[in-house]
């Protein structure tokens, strides 16, 4: 739908850029410089509770994160920029796949995506629940955290549990283990320095009086600083590793790091924060924003090129059951629902980056 409403109005289109991506380009005017505008397009696996008519239409996905809207927001400012042109340069419309499993950015850019369609800065946007509706979240420096995930497999001896002595308790070095990594934050890493070690889930044991000879647990680190979760994965190895064999167990350890955090060059938000004044007025423009610990893979096309992301508001008010009211309801919630007054806003916040930045 998206290449073919592209191709419609007269913009250049490329498929099957890492598997699913598509690239629109828009050229006018003889400048070489040229500017990035992505959207994500993804769904989640989330089974919609709303009832209201435009709720998903397929059992078990859901636009929960409102990538549906990004989508549009951004199909706005292509619409709208292929009728005006008003702008010297070329701009890449990139609808990108795969946002929440982590890798639909990174396979866009290993597929060539800024050798293919080189562009000099890049720009992003999230809707924003908790934020008042139509206002524009914008910082320098770090926006959204990186994410990493862990495994732990401890293994030792089982036995019988009215016999401990005899078996190495995988859960006792378990449990040791999983109280020690709250100490990375709170003692091994700069009390200055934003950290969170979750452990989500555990599995280990099947009967009432036995000790289990393994159990596997893991979870996520986020950070905002890529030197800091190279220091914590080291750190959650010794801990592990060496907890484990105290207690005469072993353990096997295994760190992914996932995203690396959202950090905005400084010039590009500052600039992105005038562009916000001209089309939501500079009451509207938040720019004291607290980063967040949630993780986005625009972070990969951050590290390659210059840019910005930044957040729009989906508004404050009800938080509810079957409720559109510009709402707080929160991302990846059932009941999430993307606020359709965004649109203009996005399309128009899409629309002037290009007009400024390609003035
Ligand atoms: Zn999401
Ligand atoms: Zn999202």
């Amino acid at each position: 739908m998206i290449a073919g409403y592209l191709a419609e109005w007269g913009i250049s289109v490329t498929e099957g850029i890492g598997i699913s991506g598509i690239v629109g380009t828009l050229k006018a005017g003889n400048s070489p410089r040229a500017i990035g505008l992505r959207a994500d397009m993804d769904a989640l696996p989330i089974n919609e509770l709303n009832a209201f008519p435009w709720r998903s239409q397929v059992a078990g996905a859901m636009h929960a994160c409102g990538h549906d809207g990004h989508m549009a927001m951004l199909l706005g400012a292509a619409r709208y920029l292929s009728k005006t042109k008003n702008f010297d340069g070329t701009v890449h419309f990139i609808f990108q796949p795969a946002e929440e499993k982590g890798w639909g950015a990174r396979t866009m850019i290993e597929d060539g995506l800024f050798k293919r369609f080189p562009v000099d800065a890049i720009f992003g946007v999230h809707n924003w629940p908790g934020l008042p509706a139509g206002a524009i979240a914008v910082r320098p420096g770090p926006m959204m955290a990186s994410s990493s995930i862990f495994k732990v497999v401890v293994t030792g001896k089982g036995g019988h549990a009215a016999m401990p002595h005899k078996s190495h308790d995988v859960i006792l070095a378990s449990s040791h283990i999983i109280v020690a990594l709250q100490s990375i934050a709170s003692r091994m890493v700069s009390p200055l320095q934003s950290v969170v070690v979750s452990v989500t889930e555990i599995h280990g044991g099947d009967t009432l009086n036995a000790l289990p000879s393994s159990l596997f647990f893991h979870g996520t680190v986020r950070t905002y600083d890529t030197g800091i979760t190279d220091i914590i994965a080291e750190k959650m190895q010794e801990i592990v590793q060496f907890t484990a064999q105290a207690y005469g167990c072993q353990a096997d350890f295994e760190f992914t790091p996932y995203y690396p955090p959202v950090i905005n060059n400084s010039d590009m938000a500052l600039f992105a924060q005038q562009v916000a004044n001209n089309v939501v007025g500079q009451d509207n423009v938040i720019t004291d924003i607290e980063p967040t610990t949630a993780a986005e893979d625009f972070s990969f096309m951050l590290n390659e090129v210059k840019g910005c992301f930044a957040f729009i508001g989906n508004g404050m008010a009800g938080s509810g059951k079957n409720d559109h009211s510009p709402g707080a309801c929160e991302l990846h919630n059932a009941n999430y629902d993307f606020n359709d007054a965004l649109l203009p806003i996005g399309a128009s916040y899409f629309s002037r980056l290009v007009e400024t930045y390609l003035s």
